[in-house]
């Protein structure tokens, strides 16, 4: 069985012949000559491809055989089928996977932090490590050494071994049973066990990019990326800065203290924004005591309306509807011996609305129209309309 994936990484197209087809819970598996797409496993995912234009769907690896199924048939066995394998993107898993080897060990050799578990996307990856006793400075030498070995372009080799040769190697990582052991080694750099597909060169990485570090209960997650990844990542983050840099007429250089200097004066505009609202809320305030109207209403947020309710309920005999349009909220204050909770239950009746309070004051969530609630509360307190006057 000849294992392309390993043999051959950067070739896409293969002739197959079917050896095998079976099906398992109604689905087709296929066995070929040739495995030409990797099956997945040691934390990069299975290849992308196509056989026969209809598209891999999955690989179950057992033994020494790999069986591939796809969107459709493709052909009997003794047929020869062309397949084609996303090359792209399994370089690009392959430079991730190489480029989490050369940091592990650097964390191990240097560091004496272990790698308890990685994880890995399309475009960045993740590596759990035993401590975080590391500085910030040993991480950026972490960063630098990596991209050396990356620019030293030292073949990365593998074998698979007897599992008595083992002790020859000194491994990084330690699997548990396995069968035919595969250690891949960068000569100086690191030997691991891995079963997943490598770059031939560390040339081929370009470059590595430690992105960002979690530290949480004595641990520390550092998260990376490389190759294309990693110049798409610098693309964007470049355009992000240059657009900040457009609005901020800043430059590279100076965008952080602008940003900054945006902060204080954002922080001294609300502190003047809040005292003319003071200002504001005392004029209005004023207005609403000497107001012949009843029921007051107004728009704003509820902190600010229920000041100023609690306050006009202490000047004066009135009904007070604040109304919160964004939050769906209305808050009902009142000292016309018209109990607010009353008000509410009738508006619950009448509208689709919740919420509750005591005789002076309340609050109501409504999913009904707002200003047919407003207005329903505007003619139950108030003495010339509705109720009290059918009193009379
Ligand atoms: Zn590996």
């Amino acid at each position: 069985m000849y294992k392309a994936y390993y043999l051959e990484p950067e070739r896409s197209e293969f002739e197959c012949r079917i050896e095998e087809k079976i099906s398992i819970n109604d689905k087709t598996y296929y066995l070929f000559d040739i495995f030409p797409f990797y099956p997945g496993g040691g934390g990069e995912e299975a290849d992308c491809g196509y056989c026969m234009d209809k598209k891999l769907e999955e690989c179950i690896e057992t033994g020494e055989k790999v069986y591939y199924s796809f969107d459709g048939n493709i052909g009997e066995v003794g047929d020869t089928v062309r397949c084609w394998a996303d090359i792209p993107l399994r370089r690009e898993r392959s430079i991730m996977h190489t480029s989490q080897h050369i940091l592990s060990a650097i964390f191990a050799d240097m560091f004496s932090l272990v790698t308890e578990s990685v994880h890995f996307s399309d475009t960045y990856a993740a590596i759990d490590l035993s401590s975080d006793d590391i500085t910030d400075e040993n991480i950026r030498y972490t960063e630098n050494k990596a991209n050396e070995i990356v620019r030293s372009c030292i073949d990365v080799s593998w074998k698979v071994v007897e599992k008595s040769d083992l002790k020859n190697y000194r491994l990084r990582k330690v699997l548990g049973d396995v069968e035919s052991p595969r250690v891949v080694s960068i000569p100086s750099v690191d030997d691991s066990l891995c079963c997943a597909v490598h770059v031939k060169n560390t040339g081929h990485i370009g470059i590595i990019k430690i992105l960002r570090i979690e530290r949480k209960a004595s641990k520390m997650k550092v998260f990376f990326t490389a190759g294309q990844s990693a110049l798409e990542d610098y693309s964007k983050k470049n355009d992000i800065v240059s657009k900040i840099n457009t609005h901020l007429s800043s430059t590279v250089d100076n965008v952080i203290d602008r940003l900054l200097k945006k902060d204080d004066d954002i922080a001294s505009l609300r502190k003047k924004l809040s005292a003319v609202r003071e200002e504001l809320m005392v004029y209005e305030l004023e207005k609403f005591v000497q107001s012949d109207i009843r029921v007051i209403t107004k728009e704003g947020s509820i902190d600010e309306m229920k000041v100023l309710a609690a306050t006009l309920m202490e000047r004066s005999e009135k009904v007070f509807v604040g109304i919160d349009r964004s939050e769906r909220k209305l808050i009902i204050y009142q000292n016309i011996n018209r109990p607010v909770n009353a008000a509410i239950g009738a508006v619950k009746e009448n509208f689709d609305a919740k919420g509750g309070g005591n005789a002076s004051s309340g609050q109501v969530m409504v999913n009904s129209d707002m200003d047919e609630v407003v207005n329903f509360l505007i003619s139950y307190f108030d003495p010339m309309d509705g109720m009290e006057g059918m009193n009379m």
